[in-house]
């Protein structure tokens, strides 16, 4: 496999992070090799693709190490920059796999996801009771263009599930899990508690927020959960967040009460909506993020985002739901 130079910055003491390349946005995965004295940790993989892969290498090599170094892969969730290429690493390197329990029923329904022709006959009902109509948009259009399943390879073989509260050692270091559910049910954050360092994923981004919907199999309340997760953090003493996309940063308390703030002021807008008149997820969807001409992947992910809003909402007894003439639609009085 040909080496490229990869950008590798020493972020602190032996914690090495890693741009790899995405065909999509954001363009950019962060992964971080740490170094554990003997042993080495891999945080996430990337995607399977052979420029992200070439750059890992090369990445390593700049290190001065292999594939066969790594002691231990860890993945912060099942999406396809984080563990797309976990099969070909772990054949790679033999290292140690981890992943919590519930990213790998994710991954399960991913691959068949990504390998099927259309949504299924549960999935189309769901759609089409939250009003998104699947009919008007080609059955591959629902499909993000970047889900190739070539570029998505993660192993269904972990050696570890991870649950909250774990401690992986690998070499001299101890990484802690902290199951931080929302963005994915089963997305962890790692926290080495010596070096006040928090390897974070997706879930504290320093410039977006990240992707929270309520999809067909999805737990009740996604937002919730991801909102209790943005509390959760907040216990940790941290010196520097590691995220997967974006610089680093200091403040994980200040970003954390920061994308609770947005989520509030996202449920008020909605809230403001329905009070006029009773809407579904997708009409809602369409006022609050706009109805000109998008990816049909963002105007899914879009109705999809605002009715993990509306169940919050729901749930927490400031929104009520009913059935009218068989979609559900929400309504605040
Ligand atoms: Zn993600």
């Amino acid at each position: 496999m040909a080496t490229i130079g990869a950008k590798v910055s020493e972020i602190a003491r032996g914690i090495h992070q890693i741009f790899l390349p995405l065909p999509m946005r954001p363009s950019i995965v962060n992964v971080y090799l740490v170094d554990c004295s003997g042993d080495w940790a891999l945080i996430d993989t990337g995607t399977n693709g052979q420029e992200s892969l070439s750059a890992l290498e090369g990445a390593l090599g700049q290190l001065g190490i292999t594939f066969d170094r790594l002691g231990a892969i860890i993945m912060t969730h099942h999406h396809i920059d984080h563990c797309g290429a976990s099969a070909e690493l772990q054949r790679l390197s033999g290292a140690r796999l981890y992943i919590h329990a519930l990213e790998l029923d994710r991954i399960t329904r991913t691959i068949a996801f990504a390998g099927s022709a259309g949504p299924t006959a549960q999935a189309r009902e769901f759609f089409l009771r939250h009003g998104f109509p699947v009919d008007r948009y080609g059955a591959q259009a629902l499909r993000p263009t970047w889900l190739d399943p070539r570029l998505y390879q993660p192993s269904v073989r972990p050696d570890h599930l991870m649950a909250d509260g774990d401690i992986i050692p690998v070499g001299k270091r101890r990484f802690e899990v902290i199951w931080t559910p929302g963005h994915a049910p089963g997305h962890c954050v790692l926290y080495l508690s010596e070096e006040k360092v928090m390897i974070v994923g997706d879930h504290l981004l320093p410039k977006i927020t990240p992707h929270v919907g309520l999809y067909p199999g999805s737990v009740a309340n996604p937002l919730g959960d991801f909102i209790a997760s943005l509390e959760k953090v907040q216990q940790f003493d941290v010196a520097l967040v590691a995220p997967a996309h974006g610089g680093v940063f200091h403040d994980h308390r200040h970003r954390a009460r920061q994308l609770i703030e947005h989520h509030r002021y996202r449920e008020a807008e909605m809230l403001d909506l329905i009070r006029k008149r009773p809407m579904n997820a997708y009409e809602v969807a369409q006022q609050i993020f706009g109805s000109q001409e998008r990816p049909t992947f963002h105007i899914l992910a879009a109705t999809f985002e605002t009715l993990a809003h509306l169940e919050y909402a729901r749930l927490e007894g400031r929104a009520r739901a009913y059935e009218r003439a068989g979609q559900v639609v929400y309504q605040c009085s």
